[in-house]
């Protein structure tokens, strides 16, 4: 019988395994060492997607690096652009697993929001991914492909260098720990993204909070609060049962303790749900002591909520209110709805299901 042996997939391999990994493949070859800086050279700046492209190498090495390992570039399914630029990639893993990922422009930035999980199993009530359910976590290679083919896309078009990371796309980063964090450190230390421009959305797991504050790099910290008080956000985002904001808040403690790390709160903005002026205050206590600022988003409408966004006026009230209460906070433009690729959007066409906390939500309104 012939035993497969899986092969390694060197993109999801933190780069000292990598090195370590490719140190021996050529010392058990009888082959100098410098051939495992000039491979992980080629894959990191070069964005090699393949061992044959890496030409550099004697055609039998390439040949001996792709029975050892593998670099699994996901296909693309489809690429989607907005009118405002906004451009939205659906990603085709090896299993046929559909993710998506999303460029944003703005200034000179470039943003690239990456997904973390295939669905998302927090089915927070106002967002897309959350109905489609959990599928999987993503690896730490499959996370990073995104980047390595979103920044191979804005090359080829004329867009540039990505000079941010958000993981804000499907999924709850924080219950994808192993592989998340080691994405952290590959986009870190093998692509050369600062700390400081990568940032982790979480709707407020507790433990992955305390594991970010405990790393040495200074990512960032966006928390989807959603709603400032227990009764309403447990409601609105059913994770707060498990994590109730008094350990939320806890957790943001010891992340804003280890210093020199910014928290953003994110806040939806739901018409009569969430908009109240009075929650705004709520919502000041807590970013005041973080210093933090908050985004807030208007509800990008999925079909069949029946939610609707908070009014200009609501907004600007809510605005205004932080802002008295001596709180930053920004207006999010909604971004890329005509692809939907907005926050919350994100569901790669599968199934949605509305979660019950919605309907009870709307039927005591
Ligand atoms: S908002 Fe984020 S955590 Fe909540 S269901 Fe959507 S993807 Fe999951």
């Amino acid at each position: 019988m012939t035993r497969t042996t899986e092969r390694i997939d060197l993109l999801g391999l933190v780069p000292d395994d990598a090195r370590a990994a490719l140190e021996g493949h050529f010392a058990g070859r009888g082959v100098a060492s410098y051939r495992a800086r000039q491979t992980l050279e080629r894959l990191y700046a070069g964005l090699a997607a393949s061992f044959e492209e890496m030409t550099e190498l004697p055609v039998a090495e390439r040949e001996a690096l792709t029975v050892a390992f593998d670099l699994k570039t996901p296909g693309v399914a489809r690429v989607q652009v907005s009118a405002d630029g906004t451009t939205k990639h659906l990603w085709r893993m090896e299993d046929g697993e559909l993710v998506e990922s999303v460029l944003i422009p703005s200034g000179d930035r470039l943003t690239l929001c990456i997904s973390s999980q295939a669905g998302c199993a927090m089915a927070c009530v106002f967002c897309a991914t959350g109905w489609s359910g959990y599928r999987r976590n993503l690896t730490a290679g499959e996370i990073v492909a995104q980047y390595r083919g979103a920044r191979q896309w804005a090359g080829e078009n004329g867009r540039g260098a990505i000079t941010n990371i958000v993981y804000m796309g499907m999924g709850e980063p924080l219950m994808n720990r192993g592989p998340v964090m080691d994405s952290l450190t590959i986009l870190n230390r093998a692509y050369r993204v600062g700390a400081r421009r990568i940032t982790v959305s979480t709707v407020g797991i507790v433990p992955g909070i305390r594991e970010l504050a405990a790393r040495e790099e200074q990512f960032r910290l966006a928390v989807s609060l959603h709603a400032p008080n227990h009764e309403l956000r447990r409601k609105i985002v059913p994770v707060e049962k498990k994590y109730p904001l008094p350990e939320l808040v806890e957790s943001l403690r010891a992340f804003d303790a280890a210093g020199g790390r910014r928290i953003t709160f994110e806040y939806v903005m739901i018409d009569g749900i969430n908009d109240a002026p009075e929650l705004a205050d709520q919502l000041a206590e807590i970013a005041r002591e973080f210093r933090a600022h908050v985004n807030l988003i208007p509800f990008n409408p999925v079909p069949g909520t029946g939610w609707e966004p908070s009014s200009p006026r609501a907004l600007r009230l809510f605005a205004g209110r932080l802002d008295a209460a001596g709180v930053n906070a920004t207006v999010r433009e909604p971004r890329g709805q005509d692809i939907a690729a907005a926050c919350g959007q994100l569901a790669a066409e599968h199934e949605m299901t509305p979660p019950r906390p919605f309907i009870e939500l709307t039927a005591g309104r």
